[in-house]
């Protein structure tokens, strides 16, 4: 595995990768890498040729500055953990190296529709960071393929917008969203959960599951009488607290009054200082 640092390694890289006629499959991270971002390489590895993956930890993307820095990092062992899952070629670079000394004087790519709501609505500018940091990786990695996880389900949609608006010349393909053993959807950010607060945090996919299951059985559609019942799940444990909740359609995120379509239940949830997501598909096919 060659590891670049800087963005002229990088771009080395890449050109001799594309000179040989190699199918680059790309998979960008914030690191602390966990088995949700290591089924993404799997399915990079069987989409291309050569696996790229990035590590780093986007400044842009971040409303607050704790967040930010509190965000988890263990490189050493990233890179380990890269090199044994078949990466090919990674890129670490500093903060300074992408954006240079002063991120805010730079040029930014605003998001799309699908950033508005849901995420969009709480973490104002954080898709605008995103949709920022993703084009750069897309312009110096020029991928053939992008894996994007379907745990961060709006930004899946987010990247996709980008890439059809922009007319970037990459395949966005999703990656199915990986659990804990208990249920618990895998996350950097569940590193920073002390052993009491981990425990409590099962209960947001115990409340998505139990929804799934109570939608399915009693057949009921009116989307507020769902919400309110995912609301009281999520308040019978004081230390959760709900950032949204939400019930939209699948493809258009819109938010739904009754489950007449496909639809995804969405939340994001803090627990102390720690705001995790996590996400369901509703299916009323089999209503
Ligand atoms: P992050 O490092 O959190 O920016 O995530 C990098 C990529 O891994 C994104 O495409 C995420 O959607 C994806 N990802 C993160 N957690 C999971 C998970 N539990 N299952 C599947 N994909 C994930």
């Amino acid at each position: 595995m060659f590891v670049a640092r800087t963005v002229q390694e990088l771009r080395q890289q890449v050109t001799a990768l594309k000179a040989l006629g190699r199918r680059i499959a790309f998979v960008p991270t914030m690191g602390c890498l966990h088995e949700g971002h290591l089924s993404l390489f799997d399915l990079g590895k069987s989409q291309g040729d050569c696996l790229v993956a990035s590590i780093f930890v986007n400044p842009t993307q971040f409303n607050s500055v704790s967040d930010y820095s509190f965000y988890p990092r263990q490189l050493e062992v990233d890179l380990q953990l890269a090199r044994e899952r078949g990466v090919g070629l990674v890129f670490v670079p500093e903060v300074d190296e992408i954006f240079g000394g002063n991120v805010s004087l730079n040029c930014r790519v605003v998001a799309g529709s699908y950033s508005a709501g849901l995420c969009g609505a709480t973490r104002p500018g954080h898709f605008d960071g995103v949709v920022t940091i993703v084009s750069i990786l897309f312009h110096l990695v020029q991928p053939d393929v992008a894996i994007f996880g379907e745990k961060d389900y709006q930004q899946l949609k987010v990247i996709t917008q980008l890439v059809q608006s922009l007319h970037f010349p990459v395949e966005i393909i999703p990656g199915p969203l990986v659990r804990e053993k208990d249920g618990l959807a895998m996350s950097s950010r569940n590193n920073r959960l002390n052993p009491q607060e981990r425990q409590v945090a099962v209960k947001i996919s115990q409340v998505l599951f139990a929804t799934q299951s109570w939608v399915r059985e009693s057949k009921v559609r009116d989307v507020a009488q769902i919400l309110r019942k995912v609301e009281q799940g999520l308040a019978e444990s004081p230390s959760l607290r709900a950032d949204y909740v939400q019930i939209v359609d699948v493809h258009s995120l819109q938010p739904l009054e009754e489950l007449l379509s496909q639809a995804q239940l969405l939340v994001a949830v803090f627990i102390g200082n720690v705001r995790l997501i996590d996400n369901v598909r509703l299916d009323v096919s089999t209503i």
